[in-house]
């Protein structure tokens, strides 16, 4: 897979503001934050997007969720967030390794555009 900006956040060859990190996954505030909060939760594994999930990914999905939830209680969301996966031209992804986004700290508005 190629290099992606994602990828050199983990590498840590550009910055990012990290919020949490494992040995499985990194967590790092949007560039162009889309809500006052604004999340995006990527596996350190490069997996290109949500359309190349295999079944032997599923625990390291459900680490995902578990750890949005997680990073939601520590940001302050008790009253509701949003969690997407913009997969392919359609669903309007822009970077080629799955990430989560995690927003909140405002009413958001639904469908989305
Ligand atoms: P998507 O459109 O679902 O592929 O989301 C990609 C997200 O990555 C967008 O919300 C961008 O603002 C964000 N993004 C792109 N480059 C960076 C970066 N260097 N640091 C943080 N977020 C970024």
């Amino acid at each position: 897979m190629a290099d992606t900006v994602f990828s050199k956040i983990i590498a840590r060859t550009i910055p990012a503001r990290i919020e949490y990190e494992d040995d499985l996954c990194m967590a790092f505030h949007d560039v162009s934050p889309q809500a006052p909060v604004h999340v995006l939760l990527i596996p350190k594994q490069p997996i290109r997007s949500l359309a190349a999930v295999q079944e032997a990914d599923s625990p390291l999905m459900g680490h995902l969720i578990v750890v949005a939830t997680q990073l939601a209680l520590r940001l302050g969301l008790e009253n509701g967030y949003r969690v997407v996966i913009n997969c392919g031209c359609d669903g309007g992804q822009s970077v080629d390794h799955l990430h989560v986004h995690l927003l909140g700290g405002r009413s958001l508005a639904w469908p989305p555009g």
